[in-house]
């Protein structure tokens, strides 16, 4: 700062220059990349290998990870930054982009000791897709209620656990090589009885179940897993045992702004390809945009992704300086799926019939849209929490 200057505080969508750059090379890749592979992938369900492998190449699969772990020891926002950028091309590669960066890694980075951050972090840094398994049949909203046991047991080299049970819903995890799976070693202890658990893809016991054929974000991965007498050393407990609670709430408190981002990012992606087709299209002698009622509308969504904007910067950002984000992080994620849905509808009815065909990206991103509303708490949620902070009821 020269001398005389005052050093004023930011608005919370303006960015540092490094961030500006960081999110400019996220958006070209995403354009150059990604853009041309979303149909295939959306059909294939599955995301592309070679796109798999560049993702990591640029660091977009260790944003948070420090550099000395091979990671881009970059900040949680930029990491919000590019699950933005992602999503406003593919949700589904926003997704995976998230769960890794924002569940996974900071579970990590928070919670590992320092002998397991050097065992797990350079891979995912690396080559290695992580997954988050907190949900099953029975417990969804109420993950607490979750009944897969963790029963210690006494091995040559001290001990370790069996794990039983089955998750379900849990994304990324075709793809994925590390697992943080949370059982219980108690199930009279409550919620204090869960544990969270680091188990590798390939651990005897372990085997994926159904894959899900979804209404959106096809191409990313949702999978059931089994356990059957799974045996995880203790040595693969994250932080301790009886405290897995702390370290789910507190996780999927940061990956809401994710959800977030990937919501505002979806509802960026559809008001560009609304606003240009609106441009394009001519009907009664004029482009669609000369209508009043057109650019009324496209005023409208884009001041609603405005706001969902600042709601999720303004969560991540709190995140980083270390302050208190519970309540904006909800509030985030509920905004933007909120304006995501809205905006995605819109896009399509902008477009008309061929908003409705598969020739065009909107009509996926209307089937992606739905799904901000489900996971990581549903909108219900996070209306429950925002209440329960705001009003001091229980
Ligand atoms: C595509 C996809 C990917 C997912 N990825 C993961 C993952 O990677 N890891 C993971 O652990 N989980 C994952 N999930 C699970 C997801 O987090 C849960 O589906 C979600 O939390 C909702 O739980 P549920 O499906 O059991 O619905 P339920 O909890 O049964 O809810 C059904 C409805 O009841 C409402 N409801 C429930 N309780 C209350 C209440 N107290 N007051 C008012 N309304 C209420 C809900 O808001 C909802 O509308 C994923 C789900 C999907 C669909």
């Amino acid at each position: 700062m020269g001398a005389g200057q005052v050093d004023l505080p930011r608005a919370l969508t303006q960015l540092s220059e490094d961030e500006v750059m960081f999110q400019g090379s996220v958006r070209e890749f995403a354009a150059d990349r990604i853009a041309p592979l979303v149909r295939q992938m959306d059909e294939a369900q599955a995301f592309d290998g070679g796109l798999l492998k560049q993702l990591f190449e640029l660091g977009l699969m260790g944003i948070e990870i420090a550099e000395e772990y091979g990671g881009a020891g970059g900040t949680f926002f930029e990491a919000i930054l590019a699950v933005e950028a992602i999503s406003s091309v593919d949700p589904s590669v926003g997704v995976l982009v998230d769960v890794q960066n924002t569940l996974c890694i900071n579970a990590l980075n928070r919670w590992a000791s320092a002998e397991q951050k050097w065992r797990w972090l350079p891979r995912l840094a690396e080559d290695t897709v992580g997954a988050y398994a907190l949900s099953e049949a029975g417990s969804g909203s109420d993950a607490f209620a979750l009944e897969t046991r963790a029963t210690k047991r006494v091995s040559d080299h001290g001990h370790d656990y069996v794990l039983n049970g089955q998750k379900l819903w849990i994304t990324n995890a075709k793809e994925a090589g590390l697992f943080i799976v949370f059982a219980t070693v108690d199930r009279a202890a409550g919620y204090k009885g869960i544990t969270a658990f680091v188990v590798e893809q390939g651990t005897p016991g372990f085997a994926l179940g159904k894959k899900e054929d979804k209404l959106g974000i096809r191409a990313s991965s949702t999978c059931e897993l089994v356990f059957t007498d799974c045996v995880v050393p203790a040595a693969n407990v994250l932080g301790d045992v009886g405290k897995g609670y702390k370290i789910a709430i507190e996780t999927l408190n940061e990956g809401r702004i994710g959800i977030g981002a990937q919501m505002l990012g979806l509802a960026q992606g559809a008001w560009g390809h609304a606003a240009k087709w609106a441009k394009e299209r001519r009907q009664f002698g004029k482009a669609l945009i000369e209508f009043q009622a057109m650019q009324f509308q496209l005023a409208q969504m884009a001041t609603e992704i405005e706001v969902a904007r600042l709601a999720v910067y303004n969560a991540a950002r709190l995140k980083d300086n270390g302050s208190e984000f519970l309540k904006e992080a909800a509030m985030c994620k509920y905004v933007a799926s909120e304006v995501a849905e809205k905006v995605a509808s819109l896009a399509v009815e902008v477009f008309g019939g061929s908003g409705f065909v598969k020739d065009y990206p909107v009509e996926k991103l209307y089937r992606d849209a739905k799904i901000g509303k489900i996971y990581e708490g549903t909108s219900f949620m996070q209306l429950a929490t925002i209440g329960k902070l705001l009003l001091d009821v229980r």
